[in-house]
């Protein structure tokens, strides 16, 4: 999987970046997470193709993460799409798109779907060519979620070296992959087990967008490959965090190691602060695997 950030501040774009925005891409898809202001154009920037984009998670309904939608759906029209498009967020934002669309008297010619979202606790949202979707309910004043990405453990890896060894035909492949065993040119069969190796693990990458300080995520954060975590404030400002159901860098920092992941990412960076590096100082005193989530930088993991 590959995830690349569009966007990486919080409140409102400037000159120093855009807001939060971020497309996961596997298996030829590309999954919009946010979708904050100027999100086509970093799209374009980032050479990802707008019709392999089919799904777009919303986290919450705070202009930040939602103001480039109502333009991306509008650009696809323009451009002719005809593919379906899936809009997962807050209950609440499929009046909000069509109010707009109904103002302007324009309408798409592609299927809009909009799934809404209004559970408390964990749901799968998604489930189609081996990856899920899960919410993370967050705190965040308003309704939020994150979302858990989980590429399945793929079936078994054949050992090519083996199989080459038993002297074991290409066209028996696919079905010793399914767990079939292997005959050999001379007809002895060759138990499956002997053939394959232990299954994949699940590759998973955890967004875990707008949110006040809250251990009980980290249940469902376990041993994630990649997390995202929004660090709006450095710890001088924590109050200020609290106040306004934001995150510190440290406080990210302390739920990606109580959630042993294997490497965190920050973002949601108040313009306030000129110098980002102090986010990486601050959180690396707690996690030492972590980098700044910074505008068209692609994790491949
Ligand atoms: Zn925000
Ligand atoms: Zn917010």
């Amino acid at each position: 999987m590959k995830l690349t950030i569009l966007g990486s501040f919080s409140a409102y774009p400037s000159f120093k970046g855009f807001t939060t925005s971020q497309v996961l891409e596997y298996s030829g898809k590309s999954f919009l997470i946010d979708c904050g202001e100027g999100t086509q154009i970093q799209l374009r920037k980032n050479k990802i193709k707008f019709n392999s984009i089919e799904d777009i998670f919303i986290s919450h309904l705070h202009g930040d993460h939602y103001f480039g939608l109502p333009g991306l759906i509008l650009t696809f029209n323009l451009l002719g799409r005809e593919k379906p498009l899936n809009i997962f967020g807050p209950k609440g934002i499929k009046e909000i798109i069509t109010s707009l669309m109904k103002a302007g008297k324009t309408w798409t010619n592609y299927k809009l779907n909009f799934i809404e979202l209004s559970s408390i606790k964990p749901v799968v949202i998604f489930n189609k060519n081996n990856l899920s979707v899960t919410t993370i309910p967050l705190y965040h004043g308003i309704y939020t979620n994150g979302f858990l990405f989980r590429k399945k453990a793929s079936s078994h890896k054949l050992i090519v070296s083996k199989v080459m060894d038993f002297g074991i035909d290409k066209t028996q492949f696919s079905g010793i992959k399914l767990g079939k065993d292997g005959v050999t040119e001379k007809g002895d069969i060759i138990k499956n087990i002997k053939l394959v190796e232990p299954l994949n693990p699940d590759i998973t990458y955890a967004f875990c967008s707008d949110t006040i300080f809250n251990l009980n995520i980290t249940k469902q954060l376990m041993d994630c490959d990649l997390l995202y975590h929004e660090s709006t404030f450095l710890k001088k400002d924590e109050n200020f965090a609290t106040k306004t159901f934001h995150s510190t860098a440290e406080q990210a920092a302390i739920i990606a190691k109580n959630s042993n992941v294997k490497k965190l990412i920050l973002g949601h960076f108040s313009s306030r602060y000129n110098d980002l590096e102090l986010f990486l100082d601050e959180a690396k005193t707690v996690f030492n695997n972590c980098e700044l989530a910074l505008e068209n930088k692609s994790f491949v993991f």
